[in-house]
């Protein structure tokens, strides 16, 4: 695997892949890689000669510093299991690289709704700064191929919108969210959980199972009030959420109309650890 920290010096080898036919897919990460990450690298390989993985924890799209500091690193196991699947490049800049102190330019991204409900709304700016990394990174490597996870359902949305605003080339592929054999969501944020607590927050899953069950049967107000009263009964500190809307645009509903496809949202903190999940309703 090459591993690159200057993107002049990635963008020159790209080039050079690029100028002989080959295609490239591109992996974004912030590191403490697991399995999910793992099956985005896969998904990538399968589909172009060339597999791009950045491992990059961006500051911009922290809105609590607390969280920044507390971020997993893992990088050494990270190699080694970027090696292990075969990945070709590991883009690891440090953050002037990204952030040039002398381009302190402010961008603003015109996500619109995109960003005032669900993650936007409880975390403010955390998709702008999702956008700046995004754009600078989509920059520099120019992907024809892009592998982000269902698991960050409105990430993958607003990246949509960043794509069409920005006119990239690249073609965003969303792949399924990889689980722990119970269903917990596999999430670099899980290794912040003790076993305990890690048993506890399958709550999260078991309420998706019961919304995918139920949302046809009962008001949307009636199933949120029980999952969050499931939710702190099962030992969360805190709930930011728990919502159904459309799947196409996370409109926010309050009953179903026996076609529109739905996607049923969660977030929650477990101690100080908040963890995010979703799962479409109306799919086999
Ligand atoms: P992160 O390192 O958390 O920023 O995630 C990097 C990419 O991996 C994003 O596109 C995530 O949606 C994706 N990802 C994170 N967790 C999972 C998972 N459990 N299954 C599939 N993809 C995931």
């Amino acid at each position: 695997m090459m591993l690159f920290k200057k993107k002049k010096d990635l963008q020159t080898w790209l080039l050079a892949q690029k100028e002989t036919g080959k295609q490239v897919g591109f992996v974004p990460t912030m590191g403490a890689l697991h399995q999910g990450h793992l099956f985005l690298i896969q998904c990538s390989k399968k589909e172009n000669e060339i597999t791009v993985c950045s491992i990059f924890v961006n500051p911009a799209q922290f809105n609590d510093p607390k969280d920044f500091e507390k971020y997993p690193v893992t990088l050494e196991k990270d190699i080694y299991l970027l090696e292990q699947q075969h990945c070709d490049v590991l883009f690891l800049p440090p953050v002037d690289e990204i952030y040039p102190p002398q381009e302190n330019k402010e961008e603003h991204y015109e996500l619109g709704y995109l960003e005032t409900v669900l993650e936007g709304k409880f975390r403010p700016g955390h998709f702008q700064g999702v956008c700046k990394v995004m754009h600078r990174l989509l920059t520099i490597v120019q992907p024809h191929h892009l592998y982000m996870g269902q698991k960050d359902y409105q990430q993958c949305m607003v990246i949509k919108k960043l794509i069409s605003l920005s006119k990239f080339p690249a073609t965003l592929h969303i792949c399924p969210t990889l689980r722990e054999k119970e269903g917990l969501a596999m999430s670099s944020r899980n290794l912040r959980l003790s076993v305990e607590q890690k048993e506890k927050a399958l709550a999260v899953y078991k309420a998706l199972l019961y919304l995918k069950k139920e949302f046809s049967h009962f008001s949307f107000d009636t199933l949120k009030a029980n999952v969050q009263q499931r939710l702190l009964d099962a030992g969360f500190a805190k709930i930011d959420y728990v919502e159904i809307a459309t799947a196409d645009d996370l409109s926010l509903l309050t009953a179903w109309d026996n076609k529109t496809p739905v996607v049923a949202l969660i977030a929650a903190f477990m101690g100080d650890v908040r963890l995010i999940d979703n799962m479409a309703l109306t799919t086999a």
